[in-house]
């Protein structure tokens, strides 16, 4: 280095920035940490500045250079939600987040923001139950047809789907779930984009969107590979201790800007006590996703083992050469801490095992710091037909466990006395 050279600026990586970034203490008579601004509305220094505010919230003018929209209500915008949509950002790289109060309330405000009548869904399945439901039940209902896709069998599968008539023409967005719960298999991002980018026409872009709820967003970057939006439960892994719910969606500025006003309008933005706490929880959202996917790993490995599990459901046991691990070694970063695995003995042996574990609560959801078991055939897939359910690889001796960051000889331990 000699004289007159600058150290080229180091861009510190999102846990450094989890604790202060986007927060100003002498905003907030110097507290360290960001207040919950627990208020439904904010007032205006005088009549002019309301005017002006208001004159953005409604497009009225032109953004100035370094105008931000000042705060006005807590339905457009509240110092909590602000300050942790700047924060989420870092992880997934995008230019804007909009956080929701739930999981479902992302996907919807954003699906109901960027479809219209007359416009195809393509789907991957399985999905989480709850969207599922959504574009089935929910969206038909706005003339939306939402046309499903197995996952794991590549995008050739996708593309077959599309094969009645006009189907192809009024494909608007791709939506993808990988990796698919429970059985874990994947879909390829950046094939989604490209088949998107070849089915688009100069007067309609057909967007890919991910729930990246499983992986992300330590583990999987979607935008990274071609997608458009990047949707979470950040009731999962995001707020990670099992005690809020919460959805976040991001991407580019100019989706986000449509998306976040719907958001207004439909009132689905999450409070200020919620905003907080996901601000709590990501400053330990790396170590919490580490520890979960090393212990997870211990888990998965005995349960190879076991005499009594026919199958493991598990990303790291992906075997070079299979079509599945090509794409994990593509878009993924590490196996997460979703593993299911099939006993022997189906349905009944399945819930001799969930009713003897201890330490593993038997609940539904996962990414929290505890560990949880479920039954996906009568419980999270309840929903889907028995055909169906065997088609997507669901079968009756599945559990699923969602591990958390106990140690793992204790969760062994608990798994062995319940298999036993
Ligand atoms: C839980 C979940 C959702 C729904 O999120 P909520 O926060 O419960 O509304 C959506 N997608 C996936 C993959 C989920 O696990």
């Amino acid at each position: 280095m000699t004289l007159g050279q600058t150290m080229p600026e180091r861009t510190p990586k999102p846990e450094s920035l989890m604790m202060s970034h986007g927060y100003k203490p002498e905003l907030s008579e110097g507290a360290l940490k960001c207040p919950i601004f627990q208020t439904s509305t904010f007032v205006f220094r005088n009549a002019r500045e309301g005017k002006a505010f208001f004159e953005l919230a409604y497009g009225l003018r032109e953004r100035g250079p370094s105008e931000e929209l000042g705060l006005i209500y807590s339905r457009l915008n509240n110092p909590d939600l602000e300050i942790l949509e700047k924060r989420l950002k870092l992880w997934d790289g995008a230019e804007e987040c909009a956080v929701f109060e739930s999981g479902m309330a992302a996907t919807a405000t954003t699906l109901l923001e960027l479809l219209k009548p007359g416009d195809v869904l393509l789907y991957s399945e399985p999905l989480y139950g709850g969207t599922d439901y959504l574009f089935r039940h929910i969206l038909s209902r706005f003339g939306i047809e939402a046309v499903g896709f197995p996952a794991g069998r590549g995008i050739g599968a996708a593309e077959t789907s599309l094969a009645g008539p006009d189907l192809k023409e009024r494909l608007a967005m791709i939506y993808v779930e990988t990796p698919a719960n429970p059985t874990n298999a994947l879909v390829d991002i950046a094939g989604c984009a490209k088949l998107a980018r070849r089915l688009s026409r100069s007067d309609r872009r057909v967007l890919v969107a991910v729930d990246n709820t499983f992986l992300g967003p330590l583990w999987q970057k979607p935008l990274e590979h071609g997608a458009d939006l990047v949707l979470y439960s950040a009731t999962k892994f995001i707020g990670g201790h099992s005690d809020v719910i919460a959805g976040a969606c991001l991407g580019r500025k100019e989706l986000l800007q449509r998306i976040r006003t719907l958001r207004t309008f439909l009132g689905t933005m999450t409070g200020p006590w919620t905003g907080w706490l996901l601000m709590r929880s990501l400053e330990t959202l790396k170590l919490r996703m580490t520890c979960q996917m090393k212990n997870a790993r211990y888990v998965a490995d005995f349960l190879k083992s076991h005499r009594k599990v026919s199958r493991v459901y598990y990303l790291g046991h992906l075997k070079p050469g299979s079509p599945d691990y090509a794409i994990y070694r593509r878009q993924c970063s590490a196996p997460g801490s979703v593993v299911s695995f099939d006993v022997k003995g189906g349905e009944a042996a399945a819930f001799r095992v969930l009713d003897r574990l201890k330490l593993i609560k038997l609940a539904v959801s996962l990414g929290g710091t505890e560990s949880l078991a479920e039954h996906p055939a009568t419980m999270t897939h309840a929903d889907v037909a028995k055909d169906e359910q065997l088609r997507m690889g669901i079968t009756d001796g599945m559990i699923r466990l969602s591990i958390g960051v106990e140690n793992p000889d204790d969760l062994i331990d608990d798994l062995r006395r319940a298999l036993r």
